[in-house]
């Protein structure tokens, strides 16, 4: 089984990424940010405290991240395999997904980290604003509130999974072919 955890700032094409990835190894697409939308869209209890948090570019707190995060692996217990992306974002969601996954006998494969410049990434973001009407991609200070967020909070990852010998990063400025070639070779390699 293989799980791969993506990470990468907003806009650094973790989505557009993990398409490619789950066709080709056959997993299972996590993206929580595409769970709070459907939540949204439904109107349900869980979307609308999401929207709040999410409207200002703040992460939602843990726990109902954590709780919706692991009711998605259970719907897909047949999956062959998961790819996480925008999960985990915070230390707590790190630990838990450890704690989780190896309590159904299942580890986390590999993380990867898209890297991109934060100028580069704004600008993206505020051109996906326009074709997405995502109130989050439309506001400079949002956009520049979600780096802060991903420095303060999501940025540490980095040296949790360094430490099991986990993490890699690739360069996420290029065409979407080439960086979906730098991440196939990568987890080729891995596997
Ligand atoms: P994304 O589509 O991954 O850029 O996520 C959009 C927004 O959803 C983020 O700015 C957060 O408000 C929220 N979100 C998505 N994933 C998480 C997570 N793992 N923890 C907390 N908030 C999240």
């Amino acid at each position: 089984m293989i799980n791969i955890v993506l990470f990468g700032k907003p806009g650094a094409g973790k989505g557009t990424q993990a398409e490619f990835l789950k066709s080709k190894y056959q997993l299972f697409h996590i993206s929580t940010g595409d769970l709070f939308r459907h939540h949204i869209s439904n109107k349900t209890d869980l979307g609308m405290l999401a929207q709040s948090y999410m409207d200002k570019g703040d992460l939602v707190p843990d726990q109902v991240t954590i709780d919706m995060l692991k009711d998605a692996v259970e719907t897909h217990s047949e999956a062959k395999g998961f790819i996480f992306d925008g999960f985990p974002r915070t230390s707590k969601q790190a630990d838990a997904l450890d704690t989780f996954l190896s309590e159904k006998s299942m580890q986390i494969s590999a993380t990867v980290a898209l890297e991109a410049d934060d100028d580069v990434l704004a600008e993206r973001l505020v051109n996906r604003g326009k074709i997405s009407g995502r109130v989050d991609d439309q506001d400079e200070e949002k956009i520049r509130n979600r780096f802060e967020e991903y420095n303060n909070k999501t940025a540490p990852l980095r040296d949790f999974y360094e430490a099991q010998g986990k993490f890699h990063s690739v360069d996420g400025i290029g065409g979407i072919d080439e960086i979906t070639h730098r991440l196939t070779t990568l987890i080729d390699g891995l596997l």
